[in-house]
C-alpha cells in the first residue's frame, strides 16, 4: 500500500467471480448486504462462462449438429460432408455464446449494485484484504467469500503451453490438429475429444485406468465408450502418460511403455486443483487440507468466523451448479438465515454423445459402502420416443432402499440424459418413493417414460 491508495469498506467481499462467486454476491446483494467482487480477470463468469461448461457445451452442439446429419442418411436424408469456418465458429462461441452471457452477468451485477474490481485478491487477516493490479486498493470487510476455484493440473513431467493444451486453450481451438493426443478419460478427455473428432481430428485418447469416467457405474459409461471406441482412432486403457515435448511443428509423446509417439497438438485434461495458493489464507483462521481444498462446514465457513468459502476451492464435486447452491448458502448464512448445503443429490452430467447422468447415491458408491441396495433398469431399446430418434442405446436406472422402495440415486446413460436427471434429482431430494415416480403419468412418447418404467418394474 502507497498513499493515496484507495480503501473501501463493505459488508462482503468476494474473491472471484465465478458461478460460486457471483451467485453468493448475487444473494448478499439482494438480503440488503453491501457487496464486491474482486475478480483477477475483471469479470463475471469465471471458469464456467469463459473456458470451461458454456463454450464446451456449445461445442459439443455443433459436433452433435454433425453427427445428426451423418446419422440422417440411415433415415434417407444426404447431406453432403461438413466444411468448417473456423474463425466463424469461434466468433459464434466467443461472441454469440459466452459473450453475450457475460454482457448479461454485468448487466444483473449493475443491476444489484454488485461492483466488480479488477485484480489479485490477497488476505490480510479476518478484515481486510488487499487487492493487487492496476489499481491497488484496500478492501476491509465484515465478512470474505473465498470462490477462486481450480486451475488444470498436468502429470509429473509435463509442462502446459504452446502445442500441449489444457481445456481453456483448447476451447480456443487455435486449430484442428490432424493428430490430437487426449490425456485424461474424464469429464474434459471426452467431451472435447469429441468436439475435436467430429471437427475432423484423428483422436488417441490415454486413460491411466482400466475404464473411461473412473468412479462412474460401468453399465452407464458402456454405451458412452462403445461409441468412443467407434469415433476416436484409438482409446488406451490402463496407459499413462509420462512426457510430452512440444516442439515447433508437433509433440512427443511418451505413452505408456512403449517409445514416442508423434501428435500434432495434445490436450492435457488429468484433473484440476484448487486454486487456494499464494491467497493469504494463511492469515485467517481458515484451513487448507493436504489436497490445497479451503476446509468448510455445512454452512460454507471456514474455521475463521469471517471468512467463508465456496466452489471448487472447497473440493470436489467441482461442478459450477454446487458452486452456485453453496454460493447462495454462504450469503444466506452470512445475513443470519437459516442456510446449510445439505442437498443430497447433487447431479454430474457428462456431456458427451451419448451423455451420461447420475445423481444421489450409485450403485459404485454404494458397493463401496457395503449398504444394499435395489438397481433397476430399462434399457432404451424399448422406448417409442428413442425409436423414433434412431437412439436404442440408452439406459435408465433407479437405485431404491430395499424395503422401502425410496429413491437413492439414478443413472441415464443416452441423448438428453443431461436434462431427464433433473427429474430424478428432484425425486432423490425430495425423499419420493419408487411408487410416486410410477404413479406419475409422463408423456407419451418421452424419454422421461423410462424413468416410470423403470418405477414400474418395482410395483
Ligand atoms: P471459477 O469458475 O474457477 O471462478 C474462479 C474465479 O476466481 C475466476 O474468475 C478467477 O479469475 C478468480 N480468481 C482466482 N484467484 C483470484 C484471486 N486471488 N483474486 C481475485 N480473483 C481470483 N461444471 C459443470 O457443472 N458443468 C459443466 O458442463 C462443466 N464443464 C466444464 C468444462 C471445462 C472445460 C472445465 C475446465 C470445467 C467445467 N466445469 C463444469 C466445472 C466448472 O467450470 C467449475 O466447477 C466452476 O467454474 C467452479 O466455479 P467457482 O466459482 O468455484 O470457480
Ligand atoms: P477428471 O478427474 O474428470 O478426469 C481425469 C482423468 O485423467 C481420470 O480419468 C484419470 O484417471 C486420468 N489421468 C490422470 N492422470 C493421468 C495420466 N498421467 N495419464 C492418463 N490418464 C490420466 O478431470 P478433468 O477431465 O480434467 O476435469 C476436471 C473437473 O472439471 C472434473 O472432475 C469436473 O469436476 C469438472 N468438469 C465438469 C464437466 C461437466 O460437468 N460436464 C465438464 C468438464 C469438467
Amino acid at each position: 500500500m502507497v498513499m493515496g491508495d484507495l480503501v473501501r469498506e463493505v459488508d462482503v467481499a468476494v474473491i472471484g467471480g465465478g458461478p460460486g462467486g457471483y451467485s453468493a454476491a448475487f444473494r448478499c446483494a439482494e438480503l440488503g448486504l453491501e457487496t464486491v467482487v474482486v475478480d483477477a480477470e475483471a469479470r463475471l463468469g469465471g471458469a464456467c462462462l469463459h473456458e470451461g461448461c458454456i463454450p464446451s457445451k456449445a461445442l459439443l452442439h455443433v459436433a452433435g449438429v454433425i453427427a445428426e446429419a451423418r446419422r440422417a442418411r440411415e433415415f434417407g436424408v444426404e447431406f453432403g460432408p461438413p466444411t468448417l469456418a473456423l474463425d466463424a465458429l469461434r466468433t459464434w462461441v466467443q461472441e454469440r455464446v459466452v459473450g453475450k452471457l457475460a454482457k448479461g452477468l454485468a448487466a444483473v451485477a449493475r443491476g444489484k449494485g454488485v461492483e466488480v474490481i479488477a485484480g489479485r485478491a490477497v488476505l490480510e487477516g479476518s478484515r481486510s484484504l488487499r487487492v493487487e493490479g492496476d489499481e491497488p486498493q484496500q478492501v476491509r470487510f465484515r465478512h470474505a467469500i473465498v470462490a477462486t476455484g481450480s486451475v488444470a493440473t498436468a502429470p509429473p513431467g509435463v509442462t502446459l503451453g504452446g502445442r500441449v493444451m489444457d481445456a481453456a486453450a483448447a476451447l480456443a481451438m487455435p486449430e484442428i490438429p490432424a493428430r490430437l493426443l487426449v490425456v485424461g478419460g474424464g469429464y474434459i478427455g471426452l467431451e472435447l475429444g469429441q468436439v475435436y473428432a467430429a471437427l475432423g481430428s484423428q483422436v488417441t485418447l490415454v486413460e491411466m485406468t482400466d475404464g473411461l469416467l473412473p468412479g462412474v457405474d460401468r453399465d452407464l459409461v458402456q454405451p458412452l465408450a462403445r461409441q468412443c471406441q467407434r469415433t476416436f482412432a484409438a482409446v488406451r486403457l490402463d496407459t499413462r502418460v509420462t512426457g510430452l515435448t512440444a516442439t515447433a511443428a508437433s509433440v512427443e509423446a511418451v505413452v505408456g511403455s512403449g517409445g514416442p509417439e508423434t501428435f500434432d497438438r495434445a490436450l492435457v485434461a488429468v484433473g484440476r486443483r484448487p486454486a487456494s495458493d499464494g491467497l493469504g489464507l494463511d492469515t485467517t483462521g481458515a484451513r487448507i487440507d493436504p489436497h490445497g481444498h479451503v476446509e468448510i462446514d455445512e454452512r460454507c465457513r471456514t474455521g475463521d468466523p469471517h471468512v467463508w468459502a465456496v466452489g471448487d476451492v472447497t473440493g470436489e464435486p467441482m461442478l459450477a451448479h454446487r458452486a452456485m447452491r453453496q454460493g447462495r448458502v454462504a450469503a444466506e448464512a452470512i445475513a443470519g438465515r437459516p442456510a446449510a448445503f445439505d442437498s443430497v443429490a447433487v447431479p454430474a452430467v457428462v456431456f458427451t454423445d451419448p451423455e451420461v447422468a447420475w445423481c444421489g447415491l450409485t450403485e459404485t458408491q454404494a458397493q463401496r459402502e457395503g449398504r444394499a441396495v435395489k438397481a433397476v433398469r430399462v434399457a432404451w431399446g424399448a422406448s417409442g420416443r428413442a425409436a423414433t430418434l434412431g437412439r436404442a442405446d440408452g439406459l435408465t436406472k433407479l437405485v431404491v432402499e430395499p424395503g422401502t422402495g425410496r429413491l437413492l440415486g439414478a443413472g441415464i446413460v443416452g441423448p438428453g440424459a443431461g436434462e431427464l436427471i433433473a427429474e430424478a434429482a428432484l425425486a432423490v431430494e425430495a425423499a419420493l418413493l419408487a411408487e410416486d415416480v410410477a404413479l406419475t403419468i409422463h408423456a407419451h412418447p418421452t424419454l422421461a417414460e423410462t424413468l416410470m418404467e423403470a418405477a414400474e418394474t418395482l410395483r
